[in-house]
Order: structure tokens, then sequence, then C-alpha cells
């Protein structure tokens, strides 16, 4: 948290998972939550509508962050409506059928490079361009959620994702040391197996459930436990934090 009375928090694929435990979690300690999504609606909408029941403020607004026009709308209707923003959390992700690469076709490559990768360094320029302290801005903290799967690589579901989250890990070491100047912190969280829609879009829903023996811990994870680590790292409680990559995956 900032030293503002309420900061602008701008969340990426908040509409659920993970995304949607840090935007609650964030307006609980304050921030003004801009629930950004894709396509579920009726999700982004019952995120906001939590947030306001419960007293904070929140809106939800949609934007596919794989076109860079749909981003500088995204963070322009931000700011407009929440005022200026103090941090992002780069969020939406996604993955495709499991299979070897072998298998995969040049489009799914490019889909997944262009959310997870381009899309992250767009809304992670956004940022920088609105935070920095050179160019007007105050200061702020930007946290990527990266991947467990970066360090172990994906073998026979989806190393393209595994990819793009290592792609992620260095995003975050170099603009950390760029913006370290300019008042912003850049950290990331690599949760490992956690219990949202995400593993369905892979074809297997009880993916945790397979895996979860492998966990030293023994179980897999909640979206509310990555947030916690999210908002640490947003706080000043990190203060002395940046260009750190957080596993978040129970000893895995
Ligand atoms: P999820 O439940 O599938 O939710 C994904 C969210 O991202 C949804 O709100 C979705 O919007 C949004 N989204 C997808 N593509 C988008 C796009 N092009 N533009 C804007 N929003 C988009 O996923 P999750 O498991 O919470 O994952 C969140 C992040 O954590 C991802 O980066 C993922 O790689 C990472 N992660 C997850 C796990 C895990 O085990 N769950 C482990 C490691 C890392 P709609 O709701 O509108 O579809």
């Amino acid at each position: 948290m900032t030293g503002d009375s309420q900061p602008t928090l701008l969340v990426t694929g908040a509409g659920r998972g993970i995304g949607a435990a840090t935007a609650r979690l964030a307006a609980a300690r304050g921030y003004a939550v801009c629930v950004n999504y894709l396509s579920d609606e009726a999700a982004a909408r019952s995120v906001v509508d939590g947030i306001k029941g419960a007293g904070g403020n929140a809106l939800a607004v949609r934007a596919d962050i794989s076109y860079e026009t749909e981003v500088v709308k995204l963070f322009d209707t931000a700011e407009r409506a929440l005022g200026p923003l103090r941090g992002l959390v780069n969020n939406a992700g996604i993955l495709s059928q499991q299979m070897c690469l072998a298998d995969m076709e040049v489009e799914r490559l490019e889909r997944v490079f262009a959310v997870n990768v381009i899309g992250a360094l767009v809304c992670a320029r956004e940022a920088v361009r609105r935070m920095a302290i050179t160019r007007g801005g105050a200061g702020g903290g930007i946290v990527n959620v990266s991947s467990a799967a970066a360090r172990l690589g994906g073998a026979g579901e989806y190393v393209d994702y595994a990819a793009s989250k290592g792609a992620m890990d260095t995003l975050t070491i170099g603009l950390a040391k760029e913006v370290a100047a300019e008042g912003i912190r850049v950290n990331a969280v690599r949760p490992g197996l956690i219990h949202t829609d995400i593993h369905a879009s892979g074809g297997e829903a009880g993916r945790v459930q397979r895996l979860q023996g492998q966990v030293p811990m023994q179980r897999g994870g909640l979206p509310e436990e990555v947030a916690q680590a999210i908002l640490w790292l947003l706080s000043e409680d990190a203060s002395y934090c940046t260009g750190s990559l957080v596993d978040v995956a129970g000893g895995r």
C-alpha cells in the first residue's frame, strides 16, 4: 500500500481465479481496483459487486491484453475512473490443450505468446509510462504472475506456456533494474498447482488432484494464498524487494 488515500491498482484477468482473489484482497487493503477481464463479464461484475458490497471501490473493464489499443484504453479508463495508477498485477495468462511440442500448431504458440508475453510487456510498459517519476508519476509497484512452470518446463503438457513464463521471469529481472530509480519496484510470484479453472482449459480439470502427491506440502494451493504474496510484494513491507521471483508452490 502506498501513501495515497485510495491508490489505484489494475489487475489483468481479475474476473476469476488468482486475479479475482487478488482484486478482492487489494480492495480490502484499501486499493481502488480495476478488474480487467476478457469475456466472462458476469464473473468480473460479481467480483466488483462483492468489493463494493464490502465498502470498497472497483470497476470492471473488458480488454483483450494481447491487443495494444485495448491495453492503452484499459489503462486510460482505469485512471479516469479511479485516479492515478500506483500498481499493476500482470496476471492474465492462458494455456492450451496438453500435448508435446512436436504436435503444436504455430497459431497456438502465437496466441500463448501474444497474451502471456506481449500482453504482459505492453501492460508493464503502460504502467511504467504512468508511474515513472521522471514522467510525472508517483512511483508504484508491478507484480508479474509467472509460474513454477518457468523452472519445471511443462514437459509433455505445455512447454510453450512454460517458456512464456520464463520470459516473464526475465522481464521481471530486467525491468526491475530499468525502473528502480523511477520509484517502481517490479517483482514476480511463481505459483505452483493452484485450484482454478485454468487446468480445465488444458483439458484436465482434475490436474491439481492428480499431481498434488508430488507437492511436498501434499496439496494444491488456493488463489487467496497467491494473492497474499502479491499484496505483500506491492506493499511497503516489501520496500527493498525488486527483481524478486517469489515461489508460492508448496515446496514443489
Ligand atoms: P483462470 O482461472 O483461467 O483465469 C484467467 C483470467 O485471465 C480470467 O479472468 C480471464 O478472463 C483472463 N484472461 C485470459 N485471457 C485474457 C486476455 N487475453 N486479456 C484479458 N484477460 C484475459 O487462470 P488462473 O489460474 O487464475 O491464472 C492466473 C495467472 O496465474 C495466469 O497468468 C497463470 O498462468 C498463472 N498461474 C496459474 C497457476 C494455477 O495453477 N492456476 C499456476 C501458475 C501460474 P475471462 O474470465 O473473461 O475469461
